[in-house]
């Protein structure tokens, strides 16, 4: 292999090396931290259930008052959800709703359909059909959560279900880091928005749309600059502003070392770069580095943000990103864990030229529960991306044969 490429993982550690936790934490109210990352463990300060209730609609019961099925009992109480009984007297049932709380006295409850109620003019009784067992259909106080229990860890990227947890045991606010702050800009003189025309040789910045969208799936807080010229001062000017505005800047295109790639000396005027070749496909150039913030604030205090600069190619930025910058992006709000999860999967194809790189191939999930590849994986292709489910991630000059398991990572587990 090329000696001047490094490898993936290689890179990957050193920029992730690059990548401490932001500081600031904010309080947001637990109905709005969905999407968010936990900055502190949260316990319980109660137990869930926090008495002990009925799991079915049914009867409450002293299984020592059914030895046998067929025991008859005086119903004297009901207990809807909500409402709390008295102690169950020897030789009587309490009729009892689920999530209601269990009469002192009860040991089991029998649901409904194994009884049969008659109706009686000095009130009901109740025949219990079974013979029930101990603690049947009792939720015991704390046996899903106990008080003090730790229920969600620091570092945590909260999903809905966590802030419904928190919330159910009395939760109001949450400690959360500080939203990332992320100054993207597109370089490429050849670059156009849509709704503006297309003249000749010209091509419109997809890549704005892709790397907006992925931001907001990282819930970052976004500072678009737009495109940006192919030549040394607008790419200084860019950065500067950036700098003084945002923690990560990521950018796309400029990154070769042709005529027209001018990431390279800007980052360098402006604060420090490496610049890597990685042994990637679709991917190769990307550059890594820091810009000192000139502002006055900045100066003063010598602050620095970090700088990722993503290949221009539509596929590469993405895939780039998906590998590099994800990461980046959730060690800054202090995810711990960042790692992609990486499934075991069989290829349905043949793929019988491999490239001495390692690749990242566009798959996608057939009806047979294999994987099929899309056709041309050319990185200009952005179809591929959109028609696949994610990446088979394929060690350098493998070839796979139909059959042959493979590392798969899907799109829906890189965009969280
Ligand atoms: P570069 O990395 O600047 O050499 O660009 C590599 C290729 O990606 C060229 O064909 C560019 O025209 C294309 N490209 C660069 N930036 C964008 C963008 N923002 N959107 C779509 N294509 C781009
Ligand atoms: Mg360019």
């Amino acid at each position: 292999m090329n000696p001047n490429l490094i490898s993936v993982d290689e890179a990957l550690e050193r920029l992730l090396a690059g990548a401490a936790a932001l500081a600031d934490t904010e309080i947001v109210p637990t109905l709005a931290a969905s999407g968010r990352v936990l900055a502190a463990a949260q316990r319980s300060g109660m137990d869930v259930p926090p008495m002990d209730n009925s799991a079915m609609d049914g009867y409450a019961v002293r299984t020592a008052d059914v030895a046998a099925p067929g025991a008859r009992l005086r119903v004297a109480q009901r207990i809807a959800a909500g409402s709390v009984g008295h102690a169950l007297e020897p030789g009587t049932a309490a009729r009892i709703f689920t999530g209601a709380p269990i009469p002192p006295g009860a040991d089991a409850v029998v649901m409904q359909e194994q009884c049969e109620v008659q109706r009686e003019v000095g009130g009901d009784s109740v025949t219990i059909k079974v013979k029930p067992k101990a603690d049947e259909w009792i939720r015991r106080t704390g046996s899903d959560i106990r008080k003090g229990e730790v229920i969600l860890p620091a570092g945590r990227k909260l999903q809905p279900q966590d802030c419904g947890l928190a919330a159910s045991v009395g939760i109001a606010s949450l400690a959360v880091m500080r939203r990332v702050r992320l100054g993207l800009f597109f370089t490429g003189d050849e670059l156009v928005m849509p709704g503006d025309a297309l003249a000749p040789g010209r091509i419109y910045n997809s890549n704005r749309f892709t790397l907006n969208g992925l931001a907001h799936a990282f819930d970052c807080e976004v500072r678009d600059y737009g495109i940006v010229p192919d030549n040394l001062e607008a790419t200084r000017a860019a950065l500067r502003r950036a700098a003084a505005e945002c923690d990560l800047i990521v950018t796309s295109g400029g990154v070769s070392v042709g005529e027209a790639d001018f990431v390279k000396p800007a980052v360098e005027a402006e604060g420090e770069l490496l610049l890597w070749r990685i042994a990637m496909k679709p991917g190769r150039p990307l550059a890594f580095g820091k810009v000192r913030d000139s502002s006055a604030a900045g100066r003063a205090s010598s602050r620095t943000s970090s700088f990722i600069g993503l290949p221009g190619n539509p596929v590469a930025s993405f895939v780039t990103f998906l590998w590099f910058v994800r990461p980046f992006l959730l060690r800054l709000q202090g995810v711990a864990e960042v790692a992609p999860r990486v499934s075991a999967a069989r290829a349905d194809f043949d793929w019988t030229e491999p490239d001495a790189r390692r690749e990242f191939l566009r798959a996608r999930w057939n009806d047979q529960g294999g994987l099929d590849l899309y056709p041309t994986q050319d990185s200009a292709v952005m179809s591929s991306t959109v028609w696949a489910d994610g990446l088979i991630d394929n060690p350098p000059g493998v070839a796979i044969r139909r059959g042959d398991s493979v590392r798969f990572v899907s799109f829906r587990d890189l965009f969280a």
